[in-house]
């Protein structure tokens, strides 16, 4: 594989979703283009994204899908690589996919497609990978950058840093493109796990646990955001799309505001059910609405015992209030492990949001999830490597 002291024009660390763009936009332009990656394969959190089916991108992926300090920074590469311009190059490799939930698109078969047609439009751009190589050090040269890998030295023009948030470890998440950054004199914003499940105290973790497998639509809210979607217990705790969501905008310590009757009016609905069934216990009357198991372990948690008819006015306000706004506090998250995305990372204030490349050291460019630029839940997160790859390839 590596030879010693090669020259590239463009070396890219990270064989992800982001640096295998660059590469390959780079490559196309007649750029003599390496990737190096640790890892034994390329793309590995491609391949378990989806749930093995990567939702590669969300057809209305625009810039109030992403969390960043700098809000603005995403515009621009986004405008210019849209959801539409990636389906068109998934279908010109003959990829099935499917919309699942509105404007999310998945394979219809597998992720290795997505990783498969990376590795073709590489294998047509003339790009070079070097696998289970590690990158020692990195410094600045004459016209360009010079690399110590465990593969020999390498120099080059244009530098791109593609390594990805810290999320996920076992599939290859290093702190380095933040190290990198550093030493560069980027600032790196603090980093926190996002789009992770919620884990709860021990109490309610064993009163909740036999309804886990449980999935229900609710409407949750924390700090400012709230999301319509459903959530899902499990035996570790809270998980589905509106966890995963909500947990980007979560403060340690901070309540979850969960209504499980959204679009409802609680109150007018126990109300009725007072006065059409007063014989009957909450519970049944729930699971008209809600997965039985659930309905009896919510009335069993809240001591919502008796039929209705013996419970007062308070009875019910407490009731209704309990199901339009069960306040809950997470013991905190599955944190790295689980996580899809990591929130922070580099600094945008210091990179064109045009090319990528950092403003006052030319040739070094920072793309993907190492940025401090975080999608939400339905493949805004690929389309944000797709956009940030190619506006970096193209001019690196
Ligand atoms: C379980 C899971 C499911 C997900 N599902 C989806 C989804 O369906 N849709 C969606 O939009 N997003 C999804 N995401 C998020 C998405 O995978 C990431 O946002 C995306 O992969 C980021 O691309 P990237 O190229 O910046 O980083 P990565 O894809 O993480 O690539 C970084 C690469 O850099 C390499 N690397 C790291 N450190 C070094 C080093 N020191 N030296 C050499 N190489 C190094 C890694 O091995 C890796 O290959 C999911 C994430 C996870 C964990």
């Amino acid at each position: 594989m590596a030879g010693s002291g090669a020259t590239f024009d463009v070396v890219v660390i990270g064989a992800g979703a982001a640096g295998l763009m660059a590469a390959a936009t780079a490559g196309a332009r007649g750029r003599r283009v390496l990737v190096i990656d640790h890892a034994e394969r390329p793309g590995k959190k491609i391949l378990m994204s989806g749930g093995g089916r990567c939702n590669f991108t969300n057809l209305e992926s625009g810039p109030e899908h992403f969390l960043s300090d700098n809000p603005d920074f995403c515009r621009s590469a986004l405008a210019r690589y849209t959801p539409w311009e990636f389906l068109a190059l998934v279908e010109g490799h003959g990829i099935p996919w499917v919309e699942k939930a509105a404007g999310q698109l998945f394979c219809r078969d597998s992720s290795r497609d997505i990783v498969t047609l990376l590795e073709r439009e590489n294998h047509a751009a003339g790009t070079t990978l070097w696998l289970e190589t590690r990158v020692e050090s990195v410094e600045a040269m004459e016209g360009g950058y010079r690399l110590a890998t465990s593969a020999g030295p390498v120099t080059c023009e244009s530098l791109i840093v593609a390594t990805g948030g810290r999320s996920a470890p076992k599939m290859g998440a290093t702190g380095f493109g933040y190290a990198l950054a550093e030493q560069f004199g980027l600032q790196v914003l603090p980093t926190r796990p996002a789009l992770v499940p919620f884990t709860l105290d021990e109490g309610l973790r064993r009163q909740l646990s036999e309804l886990a497998g449980v999935s229900i639509p609710v409407e949750v809210a924390a700090g400012e955001a709230a999301f319509h979607e459903p959530m899902l217990i499990t035996h570790r705790g809270l998980s589905g799309p509106a966890m995963l969501q909500v947990s980007g905008f979560w403060e340690p310590g901070e309540a979850l505001t969960i209504d499980l009757l959204p679009g409802e009016a609680a109150l007018d609905l126990l109300r009725e059910w007072r006065e059409d069934h007063p014989t009957r216990p909450l519970d049944r009357l729930l699971a008209t609405r809600f997965p039985r198991r659930f309905a009896r372990g919510l009335a069993a948690l809240h001591g919502w015992t008796g039929p209705l008819q013996g419970y007062s006015n308070a009875d019910l306000e407490r009731a209704a209030a309990t199901l339009a706004g069960w306040r809950l506090v997470p013991a905190g998250t599955e944190g790295w492990r689980t996580a899809e995305v990591t929130l922070g990372g580099v600094d945008t204030r210091a990179l064109s949001s045009r090319t990528f490349e950092v403003q006052g050291q030319p040739g070094l460019y920072f793309i993907g999830e190492v940025l401090d630029v975080t999608g939400q839940l339905g493949g805004h997160n690929f389309q944000w490597a797709w956009a940030s790859g190619i506006a970096a390839g193209r001019h690196a």
